[in-house]
């Protein structure tokens, strides 16, 4: 995985998409003093079924904001678009480009944009658009024709993104080492306390313990041994 980058700008459908799996790599990035942002399409209001969207939106939201803290990440910021049925289109790029030309990152994260998680697995509706318009607002940030209005918002063309890292991929070509991150990771999911305790008859800490551990561990074996977070990076 490359490390000549300072700033990293991670955009996702929902809290929780980033911890389950990316965050031990955040937290290893910054222990090395990188800045990293998260950017979530929606409040994950649509989560849980025995709570109404009005009440699960800012429960969820501070749950995400407590659980980025644990990582080291402090700047969360919210798109507002509806958990469920975010469409794929121009809005949702302007949206992704116009964070892309604030945060001004070098590397962008994003979770798997594709039909499946490889195999059997259909992939969310809000993870496909969310995934495939970062990887196209990463060109539309850089171009001033696209979204003039941003530029009258004086958000300057960005063309710094060097790269893209899809985690989730089922053909990752990258990793990074998790080793370090690894337990902040299980403490930064379990933060999403009420979304887990809805999910799993589990505890809770052993059900993100096991989850995580054992996807570094698959990762490990493909990639060097160490426990890792895997993505599969495009480059620009
Ligand atoms: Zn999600």
């Amino acid at each position: 995985m490359p490390t000549n980058w300072q700033r990293a700008l991670a955009v996702v459908a929902h809290p929780d998409d980033l911890e389950y799996g990316c965050a031990a790599a955040v937290a290893g990035w910054t222990d090395d003093g990188r800045e990293i942002t998260y950017l979530l399409a929606t409040r994950g209001e649509a989560g849980i079924d025995t709570l109404d969207p009005e009440r699960c939106a800012p429960l969820r939201e501070q749950e995400q904001r407590a659980s980025a803290a644990v990582v080291g990440v402090s700047r969360v910021e919210f798109l507002d678009h509806r958990d469920g049925v975010i469409e794929y289109g121009i809005a949702l790029r302007r949206d992704i480009a116009a964070a892309v030309r604030r945060h001004r990152p070098e590397l962008v994260i994003t979770l798997n944009h594709r039909d499946t998680w490889g195999g059997v697995a259909w992939n969310t509706p809000d993870h496909r658009a969310v995934g495939r318009a970062t990887l196209d607002a990463v060109a539309d940030a850089g171009n001033r024709w696209i979204f003039p209005e941003l530029t009258q918002q004086g958000l300057a063309p960005w063309n710094g993104v060097r790269w893209v890292a899809v985690a989730g991929s089922s053909t990752p070509t990258h990793a990074v080492d998790a080793t370090a991150g690894l337990e902040r990771s299980v403490q930064s999911l379990l933060a999403h306390r009420t979304y887990i305790e809805v999910l799993t008859d589990e505890d809770p800490e052993a059900y993100c313990r096991t989850f995580l551990t054992g996807n570094a561990q698959a990762s490990a074996e493909r990639f060097g041994g160490r426990p890792a977070v895997a993505f599969e990076l495009f480059a620009r």
